[in-house]
């Protein structure tokens, strides 16, 4: 038996951290069964409960690498403290962006270390032969390791991260890894088998994430700004929808804002093929990084603030109405990075400057993500490292609380205004009353739900208050079954009528509910609780504890 130990992964186009769980597994674990060895398939939380679980492999397969660090509700990723010391005694291989890291060498003495992408060198190294030097190298393993998501501790709430094309058609920003992929395509057909066969494991969440830019999948790369293609990508997405009709969460993650700038015409018709036939709470990620024109050059920045306002207004034309699932359809993130050559306490202003223009502009933005340059080596950052990242410390902390406090909470109310429904939340982490909750979707919303709810339960919820990146919400409540704190967060309901209701219950009908606390308290009640969900008096016989 071959292990595959998933440390977790976070590049700028990849995704593996739970609820995530990226390709390089279903790759991996594709040529184990192509090369006819069995295999034990464990992320990284799991392992720190069950370190025994690869006693008898003979082989360990190790993916990691957080290239983008971010706060993760849904899995500790492997540290490189933990790589050091993992299983001393076992031989192992170790594959990921984490090769590309400076890390201490003695760390990498402990592994057998492939070069990143791994894929090609990986299945040499197990005794494949390689065919295919392009990315449809992928393709057989994709379908054949599709079953490896059952072996995942959260399956089947999990989110398969799907590649379609690797590289970036600029590849020049200086601090960017997408530099080392060159161009490659994942054929159409093979995407949508993956997507299939996944689905047919189980599968119900998707993201079309590990790719630099959506828009351009299956355009025209004979241009210096690759011309999207909007019939191919209208296509694509039906195909989809006739095999695999009930998917939940079909979502991207990476949209290059230049192209949208070089090609509105075609970009308008991809966002709305995106409207139509992906899934609504679905983000586009633009990377401006930064909006001073002195960093933008220094740094070899592709899109100017200009051209990303453009497409900020391109997608809230069409994407910004409200969904099913009670988000806008499809929104715009924006990504800051700090550090970078050039960067004085200027640039901070002229940041938060555009941001407020959005704002001014009645523009929504679902994630303004900013973060410290990670440097690596050779990259053009290498030459000032952390230099401004340390010099600008206090600046990128002030600048951070006030888009935080100023630009972020603003605009959730915008998006999910008080009393708004979100459904399908799932519910991860509990402390204490409080449930944290995200749909299975890309860049989820928090919830904090007011209630202690099991990891893995959906809820339905109403939004009541706001935190800097968060909400907080109220689950749809069965009256019969509330808890007193739950009634005492509704807004206007009050620590009386929530008594009232509490010693009065069960509740037979609405009507006696009504009868109870009257038609003004009833109105504002009405909305947080389910008819369907009155539980019959029988059930109810002992009351509650509140
Ligand atoms: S445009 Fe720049 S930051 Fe974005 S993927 Fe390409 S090289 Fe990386």
């Amino acid at each position: 038996m071959i292990g595959i130990l998933d440390g977790y992964v976070d590049e700028p186009s990849c995704l593996g951290v739970p609820p995530y769980i990226s390709p390089y597994p279903r790759y991996v674990a594709g040529m184990l069964r192509d090369l006819g060895h069995s295999y034990r398939y464990i992320t990284i939380d799991e392992f720190r409960k069950n370190p025994s679980v690869f006693d008898k492999a003979k082989l360990v397969i190790v993916i990691a690498g957080i290239a983008v660090p971010g706060k993760y509700l849904g899995g500790k990723p492997l540290s490189a403290k933990e790589l050091k010391h993992l299983l001393p005694e076992k031989e192992k291989i170790l594959v990921g962006p984490i090769v590309l890291e400076d890390l201490d060498k003695e760390i990498f003495e402990r592994y057998e270390v492939l070069p990143f992408p791994f894929e090609h060198a990986l299945y040499e190294r197990l005794g494949g032969e390689v065919k295919d030097s392009s990315r449809n190298f992928v393709n057989k393993f994709a379908v054949l390791g599709a079953e490896v998501v059952k072996q995942h501790s959260d399956y089947p709430n999990v989110i398969c991260e799907i590649e379609t094309y690797k590289g970036c058609y600029w590849g020049r920003c200086s601090f960017c890894i997408e530099r080392i992929h060159r161009i490659s395509m994942r054929e159409p057909r093979w995407v949508i088998k993956e997507i299939e066969t996944l689905y047919n494991q189980g599968v119900r969440y998707f993201r079309l994430g590990n790719q630099t830019d959506f828009f351009t999948y299956l355009g025209d790369f004979s241009k210096d700004i690759p011309k999207p293609n909007p019939e191919a990508l209208k296509n694509f997405h039906r195909e989809i929808w006739r095999r695999c009709p009930k998917i939940k969460t079909l979502h991207l993650d990476n949209v290059n804002p230049k192209t949208i700038a070089a090609y509105p015409e075609e970009s308008k018709e991809i966002i709305k093929t995106i409207v139509c036939y992906q899934t609504p709470g679905n983000v586009a990620a633009f990377g401006l990084e930064s909006a001073d024109e002195k960093v933008i050059e220094r740094n070899d920045l592709l899109a100017t603030p200009d051209e990303v306002l453009f497409a900020i207004e391109l997608m809230n034309r069409y994407g910004r109405f409200v969904g099913y699932n009670g988000l806008p359809y499809f929104l715009p993130g924006i990504n800051f990075v700090i550090g970078l050559k050039g960067e004085t306490k200027e640039t901070f202003e002229k940041n938060y400057e555009f941001l407020e223009e959005v704002m001014r502009r009645g523009l929504l933005l679902r994630r303004i993500n900013i973060r410290q340059v990670k440097v690596f080596p050779n990259t053009p950052m290498a030459e000032v490292g952390y230099k401004n990242v340390r010099r600008h410390k206090k600046y990128f902390k002030i600048f951070k609380e006030r888009v935080r406090n100023n630009i972020d909470n603003r605009m959730l109310q915008k998006i999910v205004p008080k009393g708004r429904l979100i459904r399908d939340l799932r519910c991860e982490v509990r402390k204490g009353r409080i449930t944290f909750a995200r749909q299975l979707a890309t860049y989820p919303l928090l919830v904090g739900l007011v209630g202690e709810f099991e990891r893995n339960a959906f809820v339905d919820a109403r939004v009541v208050d706001y935190g800097m990146r968060s909400v907080t919400a109220i689950p749809i409540l069965d009256v019969n079954k509330a808890k007193l704190y739950q009634l005492e967060s509704i807004p206007g309901i009050g620590k009386t009528t929530a008594a009232k209701i509490i010693s009065a219950k069960p509740f037979r009908s609405l009507k006696e509910l009504k009868d109870l606390i009257g038609e003004e308290k009833f109105k504002i009640l009405l909305p947080y609780i389910s008819p369907m969900m009155i539980t019959p008096a029988a059930e109810n016989d002992e009351k509650s504890p509140s």
